[in-house]
Formats: C-alpha cells, sequence, structure tokens
C-alpha cells in the first residue's frame, strides 16, 4: 500500500472526474490525503473524505499565497479553483468547526511564500509578518486539535526555521515539509525538529539526490502534490497513483527495494496522520 500524503484531487482540475481518479487509486491499494489551500477547497477535500469509508482523508488550511495582505496581486490558477481567486484573512473558528469531522487528519496546507512578495522593503516586511501571523494562528489551531501540520515554503526555509524554533519552545509540533527542496543543513534542521519530508514529482526536475540519499528512511513522506509535478514517465495532469513513480526513483536514490521504501514510508504515514 502507498499513501499520498499530498493530494489535490479536491481541485478544479478533477471537478469531471474525481470520483474516478479516487476510484482507480483506491483500486492500486493507494491512499490519499486531499489538501485545501483556503476555506472553499477546504470544505470540499472534507465532503470529498466523509463519502469514503477509507483510504481518503483530508487536511484543511489557508494557503499562504491566499492570505489577504492587500499588498500584492496574487495570480488566478484554474487549475485550482473555478472562480477567481478570493483573498482571505484567517477565521479561526471556521476552520475549527470544519476540523471536527473525524477525517481531518491534519492542518495544511499553511507556510510562507515569497515568491510574489512586494517590491519595496516595507511592504515586503509587512507581507512576511502577516504570512507568520496567520501561521502562528494555524500552528495554535493544529495544537489545540493534537493534529500534525503540513508546511509549505517557498523561497524562505530560513525563516520558517526560525518561526518553527520560536513556536516549538512551548511544546512539541508534529508535521511535514511538503514538497522539500531545501538543502540537506536545511534538512537536518527540520528533521532534529522532529518534521518529516515530502518529496513528489519535483525530485524529476530538480536535483535532490544528495538530500534523499543521506535522509533517514524513517523521515520521508510519499506526495504528488497533484494536478502539479507530475513524476517522469508519465505527463500531463497528475494523480495519487502516480505516487509509485516518485517511490520508484527514490528507492533508486536510496539503492534499496521499492519494497522496503514504500513499507517505510507508509508506515511513517500512518504514525504521522493516525490512519
Ligand atoms: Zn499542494
Amino acid at each position: 500500500m502507498l499513501i499520498d500524503t499530498h493530494a489535490h484531487v479536491n481541485f478544479n482540475a478533477y471537478k469531471n472526474d474525481s470520483e474516478e481518479v479516487i476510484r482507480r487509486a483506491l483500486a492500486e491499494n493507494v491512499w490519499m490525503i486531499n489538501i485545501g489551500s483556503q476555506y472553499s477547497t477546504s470544505k470540499r477535500a472534507v465532503e470529498m473524505a466523509e463519502k469514503y469509508e477509507k483510504g481518503v482523508y483530508a487536511a484543511i488550511g489557508l494557503h499562504p499565497i491566499h492570505l489577504e495582505t492587500g499588498l500584492v496581486k496574487m495570480k488566478n490558477d484554474i487549475e485550482e479553483i473555478q472562480f477567481p481567486t478570493i483573498e482571505e484573512s484567517f477565521d479561526y473558528e471556521q476552520y475549527k468547526k470544519l476540523a471536527q469531522s473525524p477525517k481531518v487528519v491534519a492542518i495544511g496546507e499553511i507556510g510562507l511564500d515569497y515568491y510574489w512578495k512586494p517590491k519595496s522593503k516595507t511592504k515586503a516586511g509587512l507581507f512576511k509578518e502577516k504570512q507568520a501571523g496567520v501561521l502562528f494562528q494555524q500552528i495554535d489551531l493544529a495544537k489545540e486539535l493534537d493534529l500534525p501540520v503540513l508546511l509549505h515554503c517557498r523561497m524562505a526555509h530560513d525563516n520558517l526555521l526560525q518561526l518553527l524554533k520560536y513556536k516549538l519552545k512551548a511544546n512539541k509540533l508534529k508535521g511535514t515539509i511538503h514538497c522539500f527542496t531545501g538543502s540537506w543543513e536545511q534538512a537536518q534542521k527540520y528533521m532534529d525538529m522532529g518534521f518529516y519530508l515530502g518529496f513528489n514529482g519535483i525530485i524529476f526536475k530538480m536535483n535532490l539526490d544528495d538530500v534523499i540519499s543521506k535522509a533517514p528512511l524513517d523521515k520521508i513522506l510519499l506526495e504528488t502534490d497533484c494536478p502539479y509535478l507530475t513524476p517522469l514517465p508519465m505527463e500531463g495532469r497528475n494523480e495519487p497513483i502516480y505516487v509509485k513513480y516518485v517511490a520508484e526513483k527514490i528507492a533508486k536514490i536510496k539503492n534499496i527495494s521499492y519494497e522496503e521504501l514504500t513499507e517505510i514510508s507508509t508506515q511513517n504515514a500512518q504514525k504521522l496522520f493516525k490512519i
């Protein structure tokens, strides 16, 4: 069995065939966690998961690119939602209510994303502060509900490490750094804090062999981030069953069997998400 720990079958890219995509995955013994990026996609992830007795789970959260900052103009992604993105402010109680579903296994995806940051230094500072503030609120929610976090981080690893260190002082937080593309040094710091590293099809585009070969097996999670980042040799829209290609490549880099890699990474996911 494989677990795609980061999928978005709840996104618009599957509006016509999400049930088929899920059925295909379950038939191949691939489980998935569908991840929300704002309230509407979080709610959809929960509704989808509730239709299945097991194998389909949800994570809910406000992704930093959907955070209302009033400082940058965000681009819309039609793969994600059908209508223009509404930038949101984070409503703690609303998400807490959604988390009452037993199918919600994590808070995510949340984190820092400095890709579209404003050009002026003052505005960029404010922008980073706003993202950090909402990240802290969502970490508080995860702690209150005793759920792990799914962290998204783009061009911000050093800041994220610093914020987590501060936030971890009080008590331990569990979670994963999804789509990890940082350095080995950064990877070690995350793992020292108890975080897992999530790898997906980006490993076919970027050379992460060094981090993958050094990362202990019991810290690795597999994911697709579908509909994006389709692993080779597939092309077009990504989907949870393609997680096997990510597994094959990681097994090859680590010079171990596919069976060993999948058995341990599946156990890691079951332990972290209690599924
Ligand atoms: Zn994602």
